[in-house]
């Protein structure tokens, strides 16, 4: 893993979200985008070497609709980039890490990404994230 690459925030309205943290930040969302299979929107801010990337549910079966339920707006997990996301999961999952999917499925952002559940990094949802290039 070399860097933190974004932090996560769910957020109810991703609009009024928005104002807050280009007001916070001192910058626009570079990217908004819907990613159809998690059923979240995105918008990511640029900040130094890393990012902040808002989510907002798109359904009420997303995961994003339910966190919101269960602990309301606030810090939803930690990224790291890596440089091989599938040796990643397989030497986390050596360790003994629950990795929430084995096989990387596509992120925002233009990355492949795998989450590591929250009770193998004392309450931390982990994604690992590696840049698609092709
Ligand atoms: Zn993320």
């Amino acid at each position: 893993m070399n860097k933190v690459e974004h932090i996560g925030i769910a957020v109810k309205d991703i609009v009024s979200a928005n104002k807050t943290y280009e007001a916070l930040l001192g910058v626009a969302p570079y990217k908004s985008e819907t990613v159809e299979s998690e059923a979240v929107t995105t918008s990511f801010f640029q900040c130094g070497e890393t990012k902040i990337e808002l989510l907002e549910a798109t359904r009420e079966d997303s995961a994003i609709a339910k966190s919101i339920v269960k602990r309301g707006e606030g810090v939803h997990h930690i990224a790291f980039s890596v440089e091989d996301i599938e040796a990643e999961i397989a030497r986390l999952s050596e360790l003994g890490f629950t990795v929430l999917n084995e096989r990387p499925k596509r992120g925002a952002d233009n990355k492949w990404v795998a989450f590591l559940h929250p009770k193998s990094a004392h309450g931390v949802l982990v994604e690992l994230c590696q840049e698609i290039r092709e």
